[in-house]
This record gives C-alpha cells, sequence and structure tokens, in this order.
C-alpha cells in the first residue's frame, strides 16, 4: 500500500487516486529567466521518480510541469538583455531542456504548458473570484482578500492573523491588508500587457498555476508537487485561489521536497553559494546526480558537496560491477554443466523486492530502497565467493539481474554502464604482465597459481583463451 506523507495535513495518507489506474499530477516548474540550478534539479529528479514508481505500480500518469514565462524576474531580465520577454523566455525554456536532457526526465509523457498561453483563462478566473467576492479591483490591480477566505493558511498551518503579524511591512497602498497577494497586475511602461476588464496588465505568478493545473486536469487532481520554498505563499494561494472559485477540494495530496544545502547553509542565490546544474554536469554525469539525489528521503535536506557526489559515484559503481559479476555468469554457462535453481537466490530475491517496495511504499523513501540494494549485493557477493560454479544458477541469478535493472533504470532513471571498457593503456599493460606472470607459472609446473590468475581476471570479467603458442585475452560483457 503506498502512503505519502500530504503538507495538507501533516499525515501520511494512503494514497487512492480519483480515477481508476490513473493519477493527475502537476508539479510547478521553473521560471524561464535564468540557467537552471541544482536546487531546480532536486524536485525535477525527485517528482520523475515518484511519476515512475506509480507507473512501476500499473498507474498511467498525466504529468504537468509548468514554465512560468512571465514575471517580475522575467520582465527584469529582458531590460538588462535588452530583449523582449518572449526572447528570453524561448532562450531559457531551450537551455532547460539541454540542461535536463542528462537527467533523463521522461519528457515523452510530460506536458509543459506555459502561463502567456492561458491569459484568457486567467482573467476568466479572477473575474470569477471578484464576483464570488474574495478579490477586489484596486487602482488596476486586482488583489485576492485573503480575509473573505476562512481556510486561508490551512496549507503552511498558520493563522491569517499569525501570518499578518509576520509578514513583511510593504508599502502598497492599494491593499486592503499586507497579506491580500495580486491576482492581476496593472502593467507599467515598456511592460507585456494584456487587455483585461480592469485595464491592461498581466497575471500573478500564483493565478499561474492553479489556471494551467486545472485546465489540464479539471478542478481537482491527485497529486501537486514542489520544492518546500512554495508552501507559502505560493501553494497556499493557488488553494486559496482554486477552491474559492471552485468551491472543490484543489489537490488531495501536496507533496514537498526540501532543500538543498551547501555547507549546512540553504543553497540560495543571494548568499552566492550555489551551483548551476550544467556546471556539476560538467564533472559528474547525469545518472551519478540522479542517484546522488535519490540516495537522500525527498523530505529531507541534502547536503551538497564534491565529497558527496564521489561517495554518489562510488556506491553506483558498486551496484555496476556486481551487475557486471552477474552478467558474465549468465553469459558464461559452462558446458556439460546442469542448469539448477538455487534456493537461497529465490528467497533472496523475495526479500529484497519486498523491501525495495516497503521504502518505496512508505512516501518514497528511495534512500531504504537503495540501502536494500546494496544489502543485497553485499550478500549475494558473499554467496558467489563461496560457490564453486555459481553459472548452473543462472535462471535465477538472471532474475535478479533484471529486477535490478528494471529498479535502477526504469523507476530511478539511473542508466547503468553495464559494458566494460579498457579504460586506458594500464589495464592492457597490466593484463599482459599477468599473463607473463602465468605463463612463467606454467612453466614452471604451478597449475594452481595459473589458474588463480586466470580465475581471478574471469571475475574482473577478462577472459583468457589459451592458443597454440600465446594467451589471448578478452574483455566480456
Ligand atoms: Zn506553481
Amino acid at each position: 500500500m503506498l502512503k505519502i506523507y500530504n503538507t495538507l495535513t501533516s499525515k501520511l495518507e494512503e494514497f487512492k487516486s480519483r480515477k481508476k489506474n490513473e493519477v493527475d499530477m502537476y508539479v510547478c516548474g521553473p521560471t524561464v529567466y535564468n540557467y537552471i540550478h541544482i536546487g531546480n534539479a532536486r524536485p525535477i529528479i525527485f517528482f520523475d521518480t515518484v511519476r515512475r514508481y506509480l507507473e512501476y505500480k500499473g498507474y498511467k500518469v498525466n504529468y504537468v510541469q509548468n514554465f512560468t514565462d512571465i514575471d517580475d524576474k522575467m520582465i527584469n531580465k529582458a531590460n538588462e538583455e535588452g530583449k523582449s520577454v518572449k526572447e528570453i523566455a524561448e532562450k531559457f525554456i531551450g537551455e532547460y531542456f539541454k540542461d535536463t536532457k542528462p537527467l533523463n526526465i521522461k519528457e515523452s509523457t510530460t506536458k509543459h504548458p506555459k502561463a502567456t498561453e492561458y491569459i484568457g483563462k486567467m482573467i476568466k478566473l479572477v473575474k470569477e473570484l471578484q464576483e464570488k467576492g474574495y478579490a477586489y479591483e484596486s487602482n488596476g490591480d486586482v488583489y485576492f482578500d485573503v480575509f473573505s477566505d476562512k481556510e486561508y493558511g490551512k496549507l503552511s498551518h498558520q493563522k491569517v492573523e499569525d501570518l499578518i503579524s509576520g509578514a513583511r511591512i510593504e508599502v502598497n497602498e492599494n491593499k486592503k491588508n499586507p497579506l491580500d497577494f495580486t491576482l492581476w497586475k496593472k502593467a507599467k511602461e515598456n511592460e507585456p500587457k494584456w487587455n483585461s476588464p480592469w485595464g491592461e496588465g498581466r497575471p500573478g505568478w500564483h493565478l499561474e498555476c492553479s489556471v494551467m493545473s486545472m485546465d489540464e486536469f479539471g478542478e481537482t487532481f491527485d497529486i501537486h508537487g514542489g520544492g518546500q520554498d512554495l508552501i507559502f505563499p505560493h501553494h497556499e494561494n493557488e488553494i486559496a485561489q482554486s477552491e474559492c472559485s471552485t468551491g472543490k477540494k484543489f489537490a488531495n495530496y501536496w507533496m514537498h521536497n526540501g532543500y538543498i544545502n551547501i555547507k549546512g547553509e540553504k543553497m540560495s542565490k543571494s548568499k552566492g553559494n550555489f551551483f548551476l546544474l550544467r556546471e556539476i554536469l560538467e564533472k559528474y554525469n547525469g545518472r551519478i546526480l540522479r542517484f546522488f539525489v535519490l540516495s537522500s528521503h525527498y523530505r529531507k535536506p541534502i547536503e551538497f558537496s564534491e565529497d558527496e557526489l564521489k561517495m554518489a559515484k562510488t556506491g553506483l559503481e558498486r551496484i555496476e560491477t556486481f551487475m557486471k559479476r552477474i552478467k558474465l555468469l549468465i553469459n558464461n554457462p559452462i558446458e556439460n554443466m546442469e542448469q539448477s535453481e538455487n534456493k537461497y537466490l529465490k528467497e533472496q530475491l523475495v526479500i529484497f523486492k519486498d523491501k525495495f517496495e516497503d521504502g518505496m511504499d512508505n512516501d518514497f523513501n528511495s534512500s531504504k530502497s537503495l540501502g536494500a540494494i546494496f544489502e543485497l549485493i553485499k550478500d549475494l557477493n558473499k554467496f558467489l565467493d563461496k560457490e564453486s560454479n555459481p553459472e548452473i544458477y543462472k535462471n535465477d541469478l538472471n532474475e535478479i539481474y533484471n529486477l535490478i535493472k528494471t529498479i535502477l533504470e526504469d523507476v530511478f532513471g539511473v542508466e547503468l554502464e553495464l559494458e566494460t571498457k579498457i579504460e586506458d593503456n594500464l589495464t592492457n599493460e597490466l593484463v599482459e604482465l599477468l599473463l607473463e606472470i602465468r605463463f612463467k607459472a606454467k612453466n614452471m609446473k604451478n597449475w594452481e597459481l595459473a589458474d588463480t590468475i586466470r580465475n581471478r581476471l574471469k571475475k574482473l570479467n577478462i577472459v583468457l583463451k589459451d592458443g597454440k603458442d600465446k594467451t589471448t585475452w578478452e574483455i566480456q560483457n
């Protein structure tokens, strides 16, 4: 049974989709005014993994992640660069896809609506809110009146009165109270603008996500995700706008991922302690970054450093070395050897599958599920070391191999590198050296040493072929 921690109720809840075997899921996407940074990459990777696990469980997932292509940051950037807001949006949407390609996101089944394509529908929603008494116009701006919404604050679990006392004092004579937020903003000179009943202007940021998600899924949908910094005010305001206009529950499950910290501090642009995704990908490939992000539970902060990335790389390589070892056994059955079943391997497979699903079913605890893979590898390596001919359990080993591959590649989206490559000249030199020693051992009739060399190389996927006067070798995959 899949359980999700719902920010709205602060509880771990059993997941029930509205439609049978189908999940509607909306994740807040970036404002496309700059290259994305590692903090943006975490929700992109994590929520893609949520989608993948739901698919593993048999759901069809309708996945939407928007692009915010109009807001203050977009306008400032356009002014800085002497370009139009549209040009900036097009450029950075292009860069977004370039940057995230190595992350192996399931783009083929993702929809990416852009805010500027929904202006008419946004105006309609603002009008509705105004008619129902939840919004008011003031000098060409339209604001949401938070006091009109009895449930305001329910996502962030704060009372309106407390929020007001904690709010920054903002000089804005147009607002009735400082917590009221913008639904429609009057256009200033040289800003992109659209006609509306309140004059020329543009939509507020929070409005965009309410309109795009409800346009795609209807008034209620299953999962709404985003970074925890979006809980207040962005998601709180999305709920207020949507539920006050429809009278229905907006999203059933609210999921929020934790921050990325650098040296214990939240990564932020203002502190200057942030990395662009493309900078990281120059040194570490996307699969390592995915593996790194999924090594922690999504609601916990991740400490980001080169050391942590290196650890993730080592962990992933440990899995790959094990997979290559099994693959070699599967591909090289010794002739004239009967295949056999192995009870221990069968049991291990069942235990491992349970542990993996148990982790993921428990609020997508990918860290626990990855731990189950490492445990399995440790146990099976011990088993293989003891067995003299593990090749005879080819079928059982094959099942284990396929399950690990499915979990890593299909669910975690981490492509495994299972081809053995001759990394550099050093490998060649070392193998040739070992062959020379083995040749000498054979001359001295030290068959035990000669066999040890052959067997140890075989464990590294290096297979020796004794010819008439020369031994050759090859790397087997
Ligand atoms: Zn949003």
